[in-house]
């Protein structure tokens, strides 16, 4: 009820109690021409985003049929310059306008101050305060985390922001009972370095991701083959990996059920351009499924979903502004 009291707006009639968010989000996913000669998404196999678009996801501008809605969001968020993964991901990690605060698109790995950021705001760490379930659904492998603490590698945007408000990273242990999904959907990365697991297909992974989603207010799951592919660093096509994408979003689909609102979308475009591997200034998708997708009819950049989200989820949905971050705690 706390929640329903919390919440602004007409969503709130909408909101049952059992409302729960599964975002997707895929790194390097922008909204391209519908042109086959330079757009994996109008070229490769997306039987599912097409029956569900009534066409490939392409720059069509917003799209709306059988309970799915298709909103192009802006990831450059006036600052000039490619849009880049750490500033990306901690605006829609956040709703804060996360290049602007840093003077510049941050690349990779967040700075201190992005961390700062993400500590604070964003959802993982909003939910969490307000005493709601939250999953990050990535399987994490045992050499990742010997890295971290052997401090070779940090983490991302999404991963730290996960830690840092206390929700658990999984393990290949929770991969193995189901509880998770690695990076690459399959787990074909884990078993070529020898670990002994059940090669899923995409499909299976989507279905076990909404499995995961039934018992949260928000299961975010990171994808980053697209952008991977698309600046050549992985030996699958964009073609095979955009397949991909889809073979899940059937599983999603097939397992989906009515409190459950799906969310994909991005942090800057990347793969939809194959005449560079560099980011492009394309708008991203923002593909909303389920009963709380007209929450997200009003996102106009990466800095309006996580705003969507918390109004799915029925908590206060306001975005984070400069004053809010800066002034007194
Ligand atoms: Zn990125």
């Amino acid at each position: 009820m706390r929640a329903i009291r919390r919440s602004r707006g007409r969503f709130a009639l909408l909101y049952n109690g059992s409302m729960s968010v599964l975002l997707i989000f895929l790194d390097g996913v922008g909204l391209g021409p519908d042109d086959p000669a330079t757009n994996p998404f109008a070229r490769a196999a997306t039987p599912t985003l097409r029956r569900v678009l009534g066409g490939p996801l392409v720059a069509r501008g917003t799209i709306e049929q059988d309970g799915a809605l298709l909103v192009p969001a802006d990831a450059t968020l006036g600052v000039p310059g490619l849009p880049q993964s750490a500033t990306g991901q901690t605006a829609l990690l956040c709703g804060l306008n996360a290049p602007a605060f840093a003077g510049r698109h941050v690349t990779a790995y967040p700075t201190k101050a992005l961390r700062r950021l993400l500590e604070r705001w964003s959802l993982f760490a909003r939910l969490r305060a307000a005493g709601r379930r939250v999953a990050l659904a990535n399987a994490y492998s045992p050499e990742y985390f010997a890295a971290i603490a052997d401090r070779r590698l940090k983490m991302a945007a999404v991963t730290y922001a996960a830690q840092a408000a206390g929700v658990p990273l999984r393990s290949l242990d929770d991969l193995r009972a189901g509880r998770a999904v690695f990076h690459d959907l399959t787990n074909a990365r884990l078993r070529q370095w020898g670990y002994d697991l059940p090669d899923i297909t995409p499909g299976e992974a989507g279905r076990r991701l909404v499995r995961i989603g039934a018992d949260h207010a928000l299961t975010f799951f990171e994808f980053f083959l697209t952008d991977l592919a698309a600046h050549g660093r992985t030996a699958l096509t964009a073609d095979a990996v955009v397949a991909m994408v889809d073979a899940c979003l059937a599983g999603v689909l097939e397992e989906f059920d009515g409190a459950l609102t799906v969310v994909v979308t991005s942090d800057h475009g990347n793969i939809e351009d194959d005449r560079s591997t560099a980011h492009t200034v394309n708008p991203v998708p923002t593909l909303a499924i389920g009963p709380g997708r007209d929450a997200f009819r009003s996102v106009r950049a990466i800095t309006d979903i996580a705003p969507a989200v918390l109004s799915v989820l029925g908590e206060t949905a306001e975005h984070v502004t400069r004053d809010m971050v800066e002034g007194p705690a």
